[in-house]
């Protein structure tokens, strides 16, 4: 069976940096399953997915428009101490605030004196990310998955 939308699709995969540092990976843990065509991985790596199959395996290496898209200057925004409801901001902290859309989740990466820097981009935001992929499996996706908009176990059971 091929990778096509809505199939269930099982890769091994590890995800690195321009300068070969390891970002992410299934090595040593459950291949990742994901419901093919549904956005679920980045749009660069989902494309180059289509039409492979249980064995194939390639590295790719996508731009950061194709993965977390480009890092938003505008979510990146000033605070001060007193607004985090008495708790010590500290760096590396995720706080939830009001973005140019709405409420989202930032990362505080900056903590000087009475002013507190946030980041509400993706980690990954603005990086060409490179992908080694092992394709493990292909099914057809139950219409539960589909409806849930997740995969389920090995055997499409619910969880
Ligand atoms: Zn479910």
């Amino acid at each position: 069976m091929q990778v096509a939308r809505h199939t269930v699709v099982s890769i091994d995969y590890t995800l690195t940096n321009d300068e070969g540092e390891v970002i992410d990976t299934s090595k040593g843990a459950e291949p990742l399953s994901y419901i093919h065509g549904t956005g679920q991985i980045v749009p660069g790596l989902e494309a180059a997915m289509t039409g492979r199959g249980v064995g194939d395996s390639f590295r790719i290496r996508i731009e950061a428009s194709e993965g977390y898209g480009e890092r938003d200057p505008d979510l990146v925004q000033a605070a001060k101490p007193s607004q985090f409801g008495g708790e010590t901001p500290e760096v590396g902290m995720q706080v939830r605030a009001d973005g140019p859309d709405g409420a989202q989740i930032f990362t505080i990466v900056g903590v000087e004196g009475d002013r507190v820097t946030l980041d509400g981009n993706h980690p990954l935001a603005g990086m060409p990310l490179t992908f080694d992929v092992a394709i493990v499996g292909v099914r057809a996706a139950t219409a539960q998955e589909v409806q849930h908009g997740h995969a389920h176990g090995d055997h499409g059971k619910d969880h």
